[in-house]
């Protein structure tokens, strides 16, 4: 899972990992949004089902929280078969792979996270599996070490990634189904907001719902843990039920503003306008301003910075906009002469 302690303010308690286990959808049906990467799926996955072949291979790309590895386990289920999970990092070998490819059995999937973490090694042996389904396998050592290919039984590759930029051509070419995660909208995020207030038997009035999912970022990983820690205020200071009032105490108490903005991306914001005169300033300068990885940046905060339209990427660097600006309640910003 891509996560980064995703969310710093917000932190995963064993049991919010439970919790997460029941909300995650099962099913085609259970998955809201993303409509069109959905139908679409659907049709591969019948198709695939109707000629008893394996799906083809499948790059699933967006930004972290958004239902990558949900969708995974999706496929595997509507097809039928096993998910083996791995990520990018793990697989420093071409070992590791082979031992997981050959355990495969017909139609499975193999799923791996932050495929563009792959090391050029494994990845170069990924090709031919994918491929023609055959890999060579290194057996004895030393004089009378040779290789010997292997036939693997037709399987289905998803990769995940947050980075596609990252991707080789060559890999990326080997997926024949391609699909680009984007943020939920807002009536999508409160559709989800419910669906998992109901399964964990919270009672949830439509205002707040509406009011968690306007500061989930578009994304349901955010709205499941937002929800969590509102129903821990709910608890302590209310009845138990999640109303408007709690919901405000809640999400206020969690500097979460109301455009979705934390603390992170506020002085992502404010380190543009203060220390570098509104930009532009390239990513790796205002990651080190702001003491956070640079791939942390560019993959979590930035993409959501950029689609609601409060920083522009330049050629130059990334630069503040008027509506930056606007949100924060910074008036009189002159390029030349800063802040007054
Ligand atoms: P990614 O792999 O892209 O980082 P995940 O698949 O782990 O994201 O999704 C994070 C959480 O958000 C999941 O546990 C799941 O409960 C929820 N989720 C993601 N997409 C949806 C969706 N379309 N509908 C309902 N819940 C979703």
């Amino acid at each position: 899972m891509d996560d980064q302690d995703f969310l710093r303010s917000i932190k995963s308690t064993d049991s919010d990992r439970d919790l997460d286990k029941k909300v995650r959808p099962i099913e085609f049906e259970d998955f809201s949004g993303q409509e069109k990467i959905v139908e679409n799926l659907k049709i591969f996955v019948q198709a695939a089902k109707m000629r008893g072949e394996a799906l083809d291979h499948v790059l699933l790309h967006g930004p972290p929280g958004l239902g990558k590895t949900t969708l995974a386990n999706i496929i595997a289920q509507e097809l039928g078969v096993n998910l083996k999970v791995t990520s990018g990092p793990v697989l420093d070998k071409p070992a590791d792979l082979a031992g997981l490819l050959t355990n495969l059995e017909k139609g499975d999937v193999l799923f791996i996270d932050e495929i563009h973490r792959l090391s050029p090694i494994v990845e170069e042996y990924l090709y031919s599996a994918m491929e023609d389904y055959c890999i060579d396998i290194l057996i004895d050592k030393g004089p009378s070490a040779r290789s010997i290919q292997i036939q693997l039984d037709p399987f289905t590759l998803i990769g995940a990634t947050t980075r596609s930029g990252l991707l080789t051509s060559p890999l990326r070419a080997r997926f024949g189904i391609k699909s680009l995660l984007e943020y939920y909208d807002t009536d999508t995020i409160k559709k989800i907001i419910k669906r998992s207030a109901h399964i964990l038997n919270i009672e949830i009035s439509e205002e707040a719902a509406l009011e968690i999912s306007l500061r989930s970022r578009g994304t349901p990983r955010i709205a499941n843990a937002l929800l969590r820690r509102v129903r821990d205020f709910a608890q302590v200071k209310g009845d138990g039920n999640i109303d408007i009032r709690i919901a405000r105490i809640a999400l206020d108490a969690l500097s979460i503003d109301k455009r979705g903005l934390d603390e992170m991306d506020n002085r992502i914001l404010t380190t543009i306008i203060h220390k570098f005169n509104g930009g532009p300033v390239g990513i790796n300068t205002i990651a080190t301003a702001v003491g956070e990885d640079g791939g942390t940046i560019e993959e979590v905060y930035e993409p959501f910075l950029i689609k609601e339209g409060f920083i522009n990427r330049t050629p130059r660097g990334r630069e503040i906009t008027p509506l930056a600006l606007k949100h924060l309640g910074i008036e009189n910003f002159g390029k030349q002469g800063l802040l007054f």
